[in-house]
């Protein structure tokens, strides 16, 4: 199996590079960020209660996505791979997902994070708030992401250097210049 995490701060182009990679690697595409916010859309229980928590640019407990992403492991059991996008975004995230893996028999390959300025991105988002819809992408709350994001997101790609499997590209170019690097790293294992 390949078992990709791709890293990477708000706005760094996880989401729009995952839909180039399942395309040409067949993966099954796991983002927690949708899936919170299909379960917001649909009104469930678990959608009322993450609202208000993702509108304040917080994280959402580890508990409600390692549960999120195990069943979503079980419901795929011919997946050839997976590309975790927006998770882990906290190091005991990480180890769930360590153990989800581990007993399924496989592991998580890399880790690709994309680098991005943060001058950049708060334009990025904020010009993606115009279109996207989300409550989110705006200056305020773009900013509370990032803060978490330094504080409890960072120390992930940490996790994943002591285990010799963090590859950092630009984010910063166009979508095919970035997707030629982000192949390069994967031409390692497939
Ligand atoms: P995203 O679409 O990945 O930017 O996620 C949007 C929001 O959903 C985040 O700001 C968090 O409130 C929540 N969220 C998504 N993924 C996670 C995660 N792995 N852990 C905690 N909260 C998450």
């Amino acid at each position: 199996m390949l078992n990709l995490v791709l890293f990477g701060p708000p706005g760094a182009g996880k989401g729009t590079q995952s839909e180039y990679i399942i395309g040409d690697y067949k993966l099954v595409h796991l983002s927690t960020g949708n899936i919170l916010r299909a379960e917001v859309e649909a009104g469930t229980e678990l959608g009322k209660y993450a609202k208000q928590i993702m509108d304040e640019g917080k994280l959402v407990p580890d508990e409600v996505v390692i549960q999120m992403i195990s069943n979503k492991i079980d419901a795929n059991p011919q997946a050839q791979g997976f590309i975790f996008d927006g998770f882990p975004r906290t190091t005991p995230q990480a180890q769930a997902l360590d153990e989800l893996l581990s007993n399924k028999s496989t592991a998580i390959t890399c880790m690709v994070s994309l680098d991005v300025p943060e001058d950049e991105l708060v334009s990025r988002l904020v010009k993606r708030g115009e279109t996207s819809g989300r409550a989110d992408d705006n200056e305020g709350t773009v900013r509370k992401r990032f803060k978490e994001y330094t504080e409890k997101t960072l120390p992930v790609a940490t996790y994943y250097q002591a285990q010799n499997k963090l590859f950092s590209v630009d984010g910063v170019g166009s979508l095919d210049e970035i997707y030629g690097r982000i192949k390069s790293v994967l031409s390692r294992y497939v």
